[in-house]
């Protein structure tokens, strides 16, 4: 199958394919089409998904010209996420927690909006590691959007401690809030005793595995038994999570939440099973890119 331009070569558009797509600035970079696109040739389903270019404050606008125009469902990126969240007219539980919107349906009412970055991580920590955060301790570096999802992810997927570690004190308070009673805010120590240790910055992104930089969490701190996840996958393997394989620790990127994430996404949008094992092989080369 050639999923090369993220639509396979032999596909036929008309007027009667279903449109959904992923709106963001900028949004040419986006794998999330080509992650669609491989999911709809494997369905067997005469829908496509393409990029829009929707700059800053102008989400309002594209959402009601997209839902005229009859798209059924939108991926949600940066700078967005947040804006979104005030725009629809109905709201999923986790975006009233973390009022952020990476998922929009169309419907009768207008726009749901849904947040399946979480969740999506939690199923991708499931497919990589065979980990399941129920019952286990978890440390989450930074406080920004992924943090956040990745926080009342776990939490929702019952970690009995989600610690957040960030550069800003202050937002790591804000982000552990959204763990409730098992959340709290620590330090880089906490780490040793963790079960997951996840980077939520931007700290190795697009350097070389042995690039010196400062770690997330340092590398001595990490050992056998623990499940390291760089939500950075540019590069597939950086420089944070070699130094953590060499300490022992079980290593991924963050393809499998980008997967998993679309996953729940085009299931919302088509009520049907979706094949993820297709999306994470069109997704790892491309993240290579
Ligand atoms: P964001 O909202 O801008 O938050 C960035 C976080 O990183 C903040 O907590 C910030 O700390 C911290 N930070 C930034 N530079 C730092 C530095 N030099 N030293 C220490 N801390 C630093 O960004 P985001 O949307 O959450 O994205 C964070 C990372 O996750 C990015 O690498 C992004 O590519 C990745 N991501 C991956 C996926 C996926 O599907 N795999 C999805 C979303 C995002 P302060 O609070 O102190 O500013």
């Amino acid at each position: 199958m050639d999923v090369t331009l993220g639509r396979p070569a032999s596909a036929q558009l008309s007027a009667a394919t279903t449109v959904v797509g992923v709106i963001g600035d900028p949004v040419a970079h986006s794998l999330s089409p080509l992650l669609h696109n491989t999911a709809f040739e494997v369905m067997g389903l005469d829908w496509v998904s393409v990029g829009f270019p929707v700059g800053a404050g102008r989400a309002g606008t594209a959402l009601a010209g997209a839902g005229a125009l009859g798209v059924r469902g939108l991926s949600v990126t940066m700078p967005h996420k947040d804006a979104v969240a005030d725009l629809v007219t109905s709201r999923s539980p986790l975006v009233e927690l973390l009022g952020a919107v990476n998922c929009l349906v169309e419907g009768p009412a207008g726009w749901r909006g849904e947040n399946t970055d979480g969740p999506g991580f939690v199923d991708a920590l499931r497919h990589i590691g065979e980990f399941d955060p129920g019952g286990r301790s978890c440390l989450v570096v930074g406080a920004g959007g992924a943090a956040r999802a990745v926080v009342a992810g776990l939490a929702g997927a019952g970690a009995s401690e989600v610690v957040v570690v960030n550069r800003s004190a202050d937002r790591a308070l804000v982000a552990a809030g959204l763990a409730g009673p098992v959340g709290r805010a620590g330090e880089e120590s906490d780490a040793a005793l963790a079960d997951l240790v996840v980077n939520a910055t931007p700290l190795g992104m697009g350097l070389p595995a042995g690039a010196a930089e400062a770690w997330p969490v340092r590398p001595e701190l990490l050992r056998p038994g623990q499940v390291v996840v760089d939500l950075v996958y540019h590069p597939l393997v950086t420089p944070w999570m070699a130094a953590a394989r060499d300490r022992g620790a079980l290593v991924a990127n963050g393809l499998g939440m980008l997967v998993h994430q679309a996953a729940l996404q085009l299931a919302l949008w088509t009520g049907r099973d979706v094949p993820v094992q297709a999306m994470w092989e069109a997704a790892q080369p491309a993240g290579a890119e």
